[in-house]
């Protein structure tokens, strides 16, 4: 094992990269998944399908970084360079790697296509690097080393790397430079403010020892807080760090939503597990995105039952039984239409709880009474009810985000009156 961290850089390779046309999320992905592994990131670089840029962006970063991870230019096309570069710079010549053309030939047969020369050359490889399968495509990704240094090519298609890192590239990581000596503890928090936390744990701060940091991630209603140690140096650094997460869990326990680094989502749906209920949603201005949230976790068919989108005034009034008048007489963005939203959709999909929201999310449709940004949400069981106007401030796509959080957190609290009657 090293005794320092081991030193990364991301190098993505793409024109489209550069002029905005594609956003680099692999670099993201990559980031967060070596963020786990607790290998540092040292730099994050982009280049074009370029010969010359590629080489300086390897030759800069080797200067930085122990292992340098690069994604896109694997293709068949010839804007595709990168296995070019790296032959040419490892001076490692491309060889026919056959039992990879053979798998190439039958992979373009089986799907009844013809094999072209191009589609061929994928399989040639540079001699002396390690081929890295593809269970989703057709181009190998390429690992080298050279002075201690490890570089892994992977292909640009997201879901291909993906399952490169996961499945490949990862666990050769873990081998090659030993268990991770970044520790991380992750709280979620919510009902207070970065500053006013920050606020709160001044004390807490002061006592933290130096080989720990405190980060602060706030996220459209909710905090996640992130204790970090530097294990070199720091033999008894994973129980400290667990003794300070603790403390800084107790700290905050009035905010606390969980003791792991996981999603709003998937906190409603242990609660929702724990209580054996299940939830339905009505949509109006979050438009689908509350289900998304909730579907994104795995298992939450286990009390996810659906949603109407109920977009329309006429959804509203004829499926979700929402009173014409009622309507007429509060408007769409009331605590009476999202009340009844909720009340209508627990009964039409059979829930035990229901979330409904309504709002204006613009950049158009506000009035002096109901501005943009003004939503009504309602969460309710067969006994409890709440409703909240929450007042934002973003543009469309990141109010719609804000508000889905929101709605989350006022079943959240639902919950909690809940388990407070039942206590
Ligand atoms: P393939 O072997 O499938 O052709 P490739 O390595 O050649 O893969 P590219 O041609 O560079 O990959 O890109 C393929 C697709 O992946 C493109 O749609 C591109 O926009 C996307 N892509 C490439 N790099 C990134 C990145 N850094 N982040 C997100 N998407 C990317
Ligand atoms: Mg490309």
């Amino acid at each position: 094992m090293t005794n320092h961290p081991v030193n990364c850089s991301i190098l993505t390779i793409g024109d489209e990269l550069l002029i905005g046309q594609t956003l680099d999320t692999n670099s993201a992905w990559m980031a967060r998944q070596l963020n786990l592994e607790g290998i540092w990131l040292k730099r994050r670089i982009s280049v074009g399908d370029d010969a010359a840029a590629i080489t300086a962006a390897l030759d800069q970063e080797r200067e930085y970084s122990d292992l340098i991870l690069i994604t896109g230019g694997l293709g068949p096309t010839s804007d595709d360079i990168t296995k070019e570069v790296l032959s040419h710079y490892f001076s490692s010549p491309l060889e026919v790697n056959l039992p990879l053309r053979q798998k190439l030939r039958e992979y373009f047969e089986r799907r009844g296509l013809p094999v072209l020369a191009s589609n061929l050359r994928q399989a040639d490889l540079p001699r002396d690097c390690l081929a890295i399968s593809n269970e989703r495509g057709t181009a190998p990704g390429m690992w080298f080393e050279r002075e201690g240094k490890v570089f892994v090519s992977m292909p640009g298609v997201p879901a291909e790397m993906e399952a490169m890192m996961i499945r490949e590239v990862l666990p050769r990581l873990r081998k090659r430079f030993g268990a991770p000596e970044i520790l991380h503890r992750t709280i979620l928090t919510a009902g207070q403010g970065e500053s006013f936390v920050a606020n709160r744990l001044e004390g807490f701060e002061k006592q933290l020892p130096p080989q720990i940091k405190l980060a602060y991630l706030p996220s459209f209603g909710y905090l996640k807080l992130r204790l970090t140690a530097f294990s070199p140096g720091f033999p008894d650094a994973f129980r400290v760090l667990e003794e300070q997460a603790n403390l800084l869990a107790r700290e905050l326990s009035d905010l606390l939503l969980a003791r792991e680094d996981i999603s709003i989502g998937a906190v409603a749906g242990r609660l929702l597990l724990g209580l054996n209920a299940t939830l339905s949603t009505a949509e109006s201005c979050t438009g689908g995105q509350i289900a998304n949230l909730i579907t994104q976790v795995p298992g939450s068919s286990a009390y996810y039952r659906g949603s109407v989108v109920a977009y329309h005034d006429q959804i509203k009034t004829s499926l979700l039984g929402v009173y014409p008048e009622l309507l007429a007489a509060h408007g769409a963005v009331s605590p009476e239409t999202v009340d009844a939203m909720a009340r209508g959709t627990r009964q039409l999909l059979g829930t035990d709880y229901c979330l409904a929201t309504s709002g204006i999310m613009g950049p158009d449709g506000g009035t002096p009474e109901k501005p943009v940004g003004t939503v009504w949400m309602a969460a309710c069981s067969g006994t409890q009810y709440l409703t909240r106007k929450i007042q934002l401030r973003f543009d469309r796509e990141h109010n719609i985000q804000a508000a889905s959080n929101q709605a989350l957190l006022l079943l959240l609290e639902l919950f909690r009156g809940a388990r407070g009657a039942k206590g």
